[in-house]
């Protein structure tokens, strides 16, 4: 007898499986924990699928909790436009969104309370000061001279740090470590410090604020998370998430660290994609280049394609980097098999079928996707002066065998047409082709052909009297040039690609794209995959190129 094959586990997912075997936990509860500092990118996407699939997995739940105990650089747009992200990734935290500014009031009392026990104190070293006596991983540090002011000196001051009654930088509340320790973050890491600003949700009520430290691991025990993840560069931080725990004695979460996404091609990092915000290299954190989530929504990236790219990527315990071209090959599977196919002719030439009656049109029925028949046909006039591209005809071509396409006396198909002959052309001034001529064979009318014309070249065309003209289409490409930008040395800005927008007019397209709504994503046949962008108006229809059909990098490199 078969026994089912157990799919392969990641080693979160293994942990999970283990704990639930035991009787450790009975349920799965995970965080997603963004600070509201900026927009999210990619990388937060695989940390959104992370956290969110293990609980859709294991029946469990995934708090959506904003990291916002810094209130310098956050902004209520930030929480906004995060959470707008994850709903369209397709994931729910239901009522559970919280945020550690909800926390201010307890972690306050836990900080009391590590001072109570002996286990805090305020410092009145400066930045520079402390830095000095900290030593280094084989140095040990030395104590500061107020470590063991008494107690109630510590409350009384800790209470006058929150009144406002001191400035910033002047003093700070420390865990009471182990200065020698080869762990960094455990010689006495700063719990609280002043800050004379206005929070976005506490506005003037605090004048001291937790550490991410603080913060985050009691956050993750307040909402009694069992499994909390995060990125590498966290682990040397757990000692502190796990002495923290333990000596408040809150609810024991653990800390599991996973490997961040890092993209070839592309920058993730917040403060990075702010430097181009802010330095207008790109429109906005939402431009079609940028690998925020809002960005790649905009430029045509849907959530099924992003969530397949989670998936196939998986969780690792080192550090890499992906190729941006699994992402793409993603979102080409996906639209493949979604986006209605639509004629689009990218560098018109006139086609005149000279045996067509001036002023007939006919209607012929072109198939929406051939991916998905329930996605059914649409109408296309057909008439005697027509539209196709410049890049299918050449005046000299090659052998047949060589070159499907049109050329003086070849035959080739319009798609959803006729079978048209080639008979001659005319150049303009400029020594361009500016009209190509040809005749349609009537036997061959697509779906009632009766001529047993076998031909090999098929070519999209769009009729002239009806084509939609003047669309404004953004070609995008790679906002950066180089592969690993995690290695270079100089500005990052440096690398940018200054081809990675190109805009043209030219393009004509079917008249079925006169209706074309915000957000309607179409494959223009074998061109690519276009976005209807939001800045399109009444009078002016605008695209974005999600991406080509296939992938031109590899075949330039490749
Ligand atoms: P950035 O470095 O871009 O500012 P961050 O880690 O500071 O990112 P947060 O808002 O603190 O941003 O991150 C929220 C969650 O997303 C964290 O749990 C973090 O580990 C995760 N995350 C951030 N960047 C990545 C990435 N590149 N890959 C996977 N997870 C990520
Ligand atoms: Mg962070």
């Amino acid at each position: 007898m078969d026994t089912p094959k157990k799919e392969s586990l990641n080693f979160i997912e293994q942990m999970i499986e283990k704990d639930l075997d035991s009787g450790k936990h009975q349920t799965v509860k995970t965080r997603f924990p963004p600070e509201p500092n900026g927009y999210l990118h990619i990388g937060h996407a695989k940390s959104i699928c992370l956290n969110f699939g293990l609980a859709e997995k294991y029946n469990g739940t995934c708090n959506l909790r904003f990291d916002d105990t810094n209130p310098e650089k956050e902004e209520v747009e930030y929480v906004d436009s995060i959470k707008t992200d994850i709903k369209w990734l397709g994931f729910d935290w239901e009522d559970r969104e919280y945020y550690a500014s909800d926390y201010f009031n307890t972690l306050y009392s836990y900080a009391i309370q590590l001072i109570k026990d002996g286990k805090a104190y305020i410092d009145e070293l400066s930045k520079e000061e402390f830095a000095a006596i900290k030593g280094s991983p084989t140095v040990p540090g030395k104590e500061s001279p107020y470590r063991n002011r008494p107690l109630e000196e510590n409350l009384t001051l800790f209470e006058e740090m929150k009144s406002g009654r001191h400035p910033e930088g002047k003093m700070a509340l420390r865990a009471k470590i182990d200065m020698s320790s080869p762990n960094m973050h455990m010689r006495d890491p700063i719990l609280y410090r002043v800050k004379h600003a206005s929070h976005h949700r506490t506005g003037n009520q605090w004048c001291v604020y937790p550490s991410y430290d603080f913060a985050h691991g009691q956050s993750d025990s307040l909402e009694e998370i069992n499994y909390s993840l995060c990125t590498l560069e966290f682990e040397v931080h757990r000692p502190l998430y796990e002495w923290l725990i333990e000596n408040l004695g809150i609810y024991p979460s653990k800390q599991t660290e996973f490997a961040r996404l890092n993209l070839s091609y592309t920058i993730v990092s917040k403060r990075s994609l702010r430097e181009l915000v802010e330095g207008n290299y790109v429109s906005g954190w939402d431009d079609p280049r940028m690998p925020t989530i809002s960005g790649i929504r905009r430029r045509g990236f849907t959530p099924t394609a992003i969530r397949k790219f989670a998936d196939t990527i998986g969780v690792a315990k080192r550090n890499g980097i992906t190729d941006v071209a699994v992402l793409e090959h993603a979102v080409r599977e996906d639209l493949n098999k979604v986006a209605p196919r639509v004629f689009g002719i990218m560098d018109p030439v006139k086609l005149v079928i000279t045996n067509w009656p001036e002023g007939k049109t006919e209607t012929m029925t072109a198939i929406n996707n051939p991916e998905d028949e329930s996605a059914g046909t649409r109408e296309m006039p057909f008439t005697r002066e027509l539209y196709i591209d410049r890049s299918d005809f050449k005046e000299d071509p090659p052998s047949p065998r060589k070159w499907y396409r049109l050329g003086p006396e070849r035959e080739v198909r319009l798609k959803s047409g006729y079978i048209i002959k080639c008979t001659g052309f005319k150049k303009g001034d400029n020594g361009e082709v500016e009209e190509i001529y040809a005749e349609y064979d009537p036997e061959t009318r697509s779906g009632q052909d009766t001529s047993g014309k076998k031909v090999k070249g098929t070519l999209g065309w769009v009729s002239a009297d009806h084509a939609v003209k003047g669309a404004e289409i953004r070609l995008y490409d790679r906002l950066f040039l180089t592969e690993n930008l995690g290695t270079i040395e100089d500005d990052f800005k440096n690398h940018l690609n200054p081809d990675s927008l190109t805009i043209t007019k030219k393009a004509v397209l079917e008249p079925s794209l006169a209706n074309a709504k915000v957000g309607d994503i179409f494959q223009f046949e074998r061109i690519g995959y276009f976005r209807v962008d939001e800045d399109t108006t009444d009078n002016q229809l605008v695209f974005n190129r999600t991406i080509t059909l296939r992938d031109n990098w590899a075949r330039k490199n490749g």
